[in-house]
């Protein structure tokens, strides 16, 4: 590794070129930095606390990016502040880089199916043409095909490059060699992002290491899987300094919401860090069992090796499968519309308890 460091610039052509000068909205808490105020009557807040929050902890307009918040998710991982972008659910950051890196109508993104749909959704409205690279699936695990989601993207002339590691619904990871350079072969015209939603379930170190060597890469994650957060609504982008600049100034006003960011730094501290890890190890014994218990099930074709919370299922009889979980209060998601999943569901790991209905409801298959 070299001692390259934060002197290693982000190529300011991948942005709209429309977008490089672009301020973004002006608001409340952004306008004012710095002065020392003692009475704030500039954003036509109220001057009083409603009676639904006594103590005004919401009566104002919060910090579009509240520092302590981006203060404690630098230091989970272990970047500069500078680095992250805190938004609406990582849905919301992949939304922000598709808007600020493709022009609409033209530019692209390369996806490798099956993969998390948001990202064709984004780039669907927003005008921006999808290419395709298909996963390489041998039966028990799934790999995405950099050299050609590379020459995929340079045909195209693709400014974005969205890969799930862990992916979703695949629950394969990329190794972190080949992210590296996938990223260095498109430095000079796209962005790769990896979206780590399910990273705290993957062996695999992050791919956040790769970020200060890699300028052009952007790592996703989320408060929505592993630390029990779906609701509140909080991801992240680490990126380089000049891009989290670009992605803030498009970011609607006000991402994180007062009552958000309590809730996002309660799972920050030591102590929930720590219970969350619990719970993953908890997840994956849970998982590694139910998978061997598919692996057995009559009518099972394939149960891919999973890095998430998740199995992907293959079966004879999808429909009779999915019918007797569903009679037994179990909701499952149905995938058989992706490309190449036409007999697939994917199954969430639960709690105990759980998984317990789900092995009884399996057990009438079996009969
Ligand atoms: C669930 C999921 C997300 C969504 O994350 P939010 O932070 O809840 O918006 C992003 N990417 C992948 C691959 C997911 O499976």
């Amino acid at each position: 590794m070299s001692a390259a460091g934060p002197s290693e610039g982000f190529p300011t052509e991948l942005v709209r070129e429309d977008l490089r000068g672009f301020a973004g909205y002006s608001s409340a808490r952004t306008s004012a930095p710095g002065v020392p105020a003692r009475i704030w009557l500039n954003a036509n807040e109220s001057g009083d606390p409603s009676a639904a929050d006594p103590g005004g902890a919401s009566r104002r307009y919060p910090d579009p990016q509240p520092a302590e918040l981006v203060e404690a998710f630098a230091d989970l991982w272990a970047v500069t502040p500078d680095r992250v972008v805190v938004g609406r659910g990582s849905d919301e950051l992949i939304e922000l880089l598709v808007r600020a890196l493709c022009r609409p109508g033209g530019d692209g993104i390369v996806i490798c199916s099956p993969t998390f749909g948001m990202y064709e959704v984004s780039a669907r409205l927003h005008g921006v043409p999808v290419t395709d690279v298909p996963q390489l699936d041998d039966g028990l695990t799934w790999r995405v095909d950099t050299a050609a989601v590379a020459r995929a993207a340079r045909e195209k002339g693709a400014r974005v490059v969205f890969v799930s590691s862990p992916g979703n619904p695949t629950a394969n990871v990329v190794p972190l060699r080949e992210i590296a350079s996938l990223a260095d072969e498109l430095a000079d015209q796209a962005v790769v992002v990896v979206d780590e939603a399910y990273g705290e379930y993957a062996e695999q170190r992050s791919a956040v290491t790769l970020l200060e060597e890699h300028p052009t890469l952007v790592v996703l994650r989320t408060l929505s899987k592993a630390h029990g957060l779906a609701g509140a609504r909080v991801g992240i982008a680490l990126a380089h300094p000049e891009l989290a600049t670009v992605l803030r100034r498009v970011q609607a006003p006000y991402p994180v919401p007062v009552p958000v960011a309590r809730l996002a730094l309660a799972a920050l501290t030591p102590e929930a860090l720590a219970a969350t890890r619990e719970r993953v190890n908890a997840t994956l014994r849970r998982r590694d069992h139910l998978c061997h218990r598919l692996r057995h099930l009559d009518g099972v074709r394939a149960v891919y090796d999973s890095e998430a919370n998740f199995l992907l299922v293959r079966h004879d009889d999808p429909d009779a499968l999915l019918r007797t979980l569903a009679s037994a209060g179990i909701v499952v998601r149905d995938v058989r519309h992706h490309p190449g999943l036409a007999d697939a569901v994917r199954i969430t790991i639960g709690t105990d308890d759980e998984m317990t209905a789900l092995d009884t409801a399996l057990g009438e298959i079996d009969r």
